[in-house]
């Protein structure tokens, strides 16, 4: 019943999602790079998980996969709107926190710092969470199975690929600092004991 509404709510939300990875990868290109991980692969990765996001665009401006419906409440729906709003402004602290040492791939920069404040106190990988979390809201908020499945399928793929692999990168240039920071910290969630 309210359709239009959710559609609306969801494209604005992805497009302020789009606004903060623009602003923060404007000047990126300055920062000269000093080593990378597997090129290839992790652009693969990254070119997937947004072609991902074309559904939702197909969703937003049209009627065509409307069919392919998941059961959820309007409470549901409107919750996911808020999971998509907390993941974007996790996704902007982080961004913030990164700063020059943001890359959509793997790689270390020349002037390369280990980040460990802001969401990276508490967790190794807030950015990816916050991909995760807007990916729970994306698929409440659209109710649609088509939305989800190309969203989260990638996203997931690259996570579970590539975080065992950034971490191994972080060592090899940090050594026992990150290692010290990674007894500290969890992935995903905070660590409750240390
Ligand atoms: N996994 C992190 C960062 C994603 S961006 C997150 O989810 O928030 C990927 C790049 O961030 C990698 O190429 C790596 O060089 C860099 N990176 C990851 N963790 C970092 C940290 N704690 N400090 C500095 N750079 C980091």
């Amino acid at each position: 019943m309210y359709e239009t509404q959710f559609k609306i709510v969801l494209a604005a939300l992805l497009l302020i999602d789009a606004g903060i990875r623009l602003y923060y990868q404007r000047d990126r290109k300055i920062f000269e790079r000093a080593a990378v991980k597997r090129e290839r692969r992790e652009k693969f990765l990254y070119y997937l998980v947004g072609l991902g996001l074309i559904p939702i665009f197909f969703y937003s401006l049209t009627s065509w996969i409307d069919t392919f419906r998941l059961p959820f409440s309007a409470g549901v729906r409107w919750l996911g709107a808020g999971l998509i709003f907390a993941g974007d402004l996790l996704f902007i602290w982080s961004h913030k926190a990164l700063g020059r040492n943001w890359s959509p791939i793997l790689e270390i920069r020349k002037c390369h710092t280990l980040v460990t404040d802001g969401p990276y106190r508490f967790i190794r990988h807030p950015m990816y969470a916050a991909i995760l979390l807007i990916g729970i809201g994306v698929s409440f908020l659209s109710a649609n199975w088509i939305v989800t499945l190309s969203y989260m399928l990638p996203v997931i793929c690259l996570y579970l690929i590539r975080v065992s692999d950034e971490e191994k990168m972080m060592i090899e240039k940090f050594g026992d600092e990150y290692r010290e920071y990674m007894r500290r910290t969890g992935r995903l969630t905070p660590k409750l004991r240390i």
